[in-house]
């Protein structure tokens, strides 16, 4: 056997296909980036032009780490994903991708491992693996962006359910017959504590209040920005935002007896605004054996928890890969 065969490293690729951005990065076993890549996903010209720079993004990482074995490839994606089978079953990004085999395409063309899982998941796998849910053997992750992500991990595993569909937890209904969601339902958590959420709760508070938030395209970082120079309505805002995410994680205490809870996006930002009436509110609707032992902590990683998951998981499942039919 030659001797640089043997000697030679492995490594993993961690992809974050986004509806304006694929992201990825070549990922040791150790947790060390060794090199990144960002190019435009181009949704609009179609499915194969996506998967085209798919394998043009995973080619570019390959010329950059000559001399390095990739042994698998893990990506995420928003919406429905079965994991099992490599399928999207439907992802708002892509809305004609219905029932679509990506993994089996991938691999075919690749002869490499692929794996895919719902970006949530992976956030939740990042921050678990080298973020701040490391060391944990139960915890939640909610990604406070555009929308609400929810990733469960139990007994330091991911906890998918029947068939991907666990880890919703945007879609907690906190108000009965609240603001509408495009799930389906109304009053979802998503609809308060999410950007979308702080920007039309802003748009309210202007039909009944003046306030500085009188410009025309409120964003959920103007509302942050106002909060920190001390305005009143803006601050009561994240107060109101800061309860219903309250209400949101002691339910899930309330069913899982889960005693770490771990905030990222962009909302998350805002920390100093809401996290007291957070949690103020989860000591209120549980137990107190319970409640008083939560811990809310920020997530560390950042942009970069859905790539590390995914590298991660793809890691994790290489060994059982050659032994599927
Ligand atoms: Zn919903």
């Amino acid at each position: 056997m030659k001797p640089e065969v043997q000697s030679m490293k492995n490594y993993f690729i961690g992809l974050d296909l986004g509806g304006t951005n694929i992201r990825a990065a070549a990922v040791t076993q150790e947790g060390e980036i060794l090199h990144r890549v960002k190019i435009p996903t181009e949704v609009p010209l179609g499915r194969e032009r996506v998967i085209a720079n798919i394998l043009k993004i995973i080619d570019t990482i390959r010329q950059e780490t000559k001399g390095l074995k990739l042994s698998a490839i893990g990506m995420g994606i928003p919406g429905i994903i079965f994991f099992d089978k490599g399928i999207i079953a439907q992802s708002p990004n892509f809305p004609d991708w219905i029932d679509f085999n990506l993994k089996e395409r991938l691999e075919k063309e690749l002869n490499i491992p692929f794996f895919i899982d719902n970006d949530a998941n992976l956030a939740a796998i990042g921050e678990g693996w080298i973020g701040g849910g490391k060391g944990f053997d139960n915890f939640c992750m909610l990604t406070l962006g555009t929308g609400i992500g929810g990733g469960i991990i139990l007994n330091k595993k991911i906890w998918r359910g029947e068939y991907g569909m666990a880890g919703e937890l945007g879609h907690i209904t906190v108000y009965p017959d609240g603001y509408p969601c495009n799930c389906g339902n109304r009053g979802c958590l998503e609809q308060y504590a999410s950007a979308t959420g702080i920007v039309r709760m802003a748009k309210e508070e202007l039909g009944v209040r003046s306030s500085e938030l009188g410009e025309k395209n409120i964003t959920a970082d103007m509302v942050y920005q106002l909060a920190k120079n001390g305005d009143r309505y803006s601050l009561e805002i994240f107060q109101k935002m800061g309860r219903i995410l309250g209400i949101g994680i002691a339910d899930i205490v309330n069913i899982l007896n889960i005693e770490v809870f771990i905030l990222g996006g962009g909302v998350a930002e805002a920390w100093d605004y809401f996290i007291e009436y957070t949690r103020e509110e989860i000591r209120r609707r549980t137990y107190r054996v319970t409640g008083e032992r939560v811990k809310v902590i920020k997530a560390e990683l950042g942009d970069d928890a859905g790539i590390f998951g995914a590298a991660y998981m793809a890691m994790k499942n290489r060994d059982s890969y050659h032994f599927r039919c």
